[in-house]
């Protein structure tokens, strides 16, 4: 199997890259050791929301 690019993680780093890449037709596989979003379902409470520098 031949791919571009390999994206280690589908967490939201992962994820984000997922989809510029696939903006831009870039070819790509994700390998996620457990789920999408693994870390964000088994390793933080249960409370987590998502922060940004958007402020809102
Ligand atoms: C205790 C705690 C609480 C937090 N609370 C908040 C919060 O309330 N709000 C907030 O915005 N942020 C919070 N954060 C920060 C947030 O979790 C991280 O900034 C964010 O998850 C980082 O995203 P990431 O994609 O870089 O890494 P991660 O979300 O950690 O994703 C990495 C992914 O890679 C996978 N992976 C790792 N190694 C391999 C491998 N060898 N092969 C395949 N897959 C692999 C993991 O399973 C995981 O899915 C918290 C962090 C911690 C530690």
């Amino acid at each position: 199997m031949y791919t571009t690019a390999i994206i280690i993680g589908a967490g939201h780093a992962g994820l984000a890259m997922n989809r510029c890449l696939a903006t831009h037709a870039i070819d790509h596989v994700v390998l996620e050791r457990g789920k999408v979003a693994n870390s964000w379902k088994t390793e933080r409470w249960d409370s987590l929301r998502l922060l940004t520098s958007s402020g809102s």
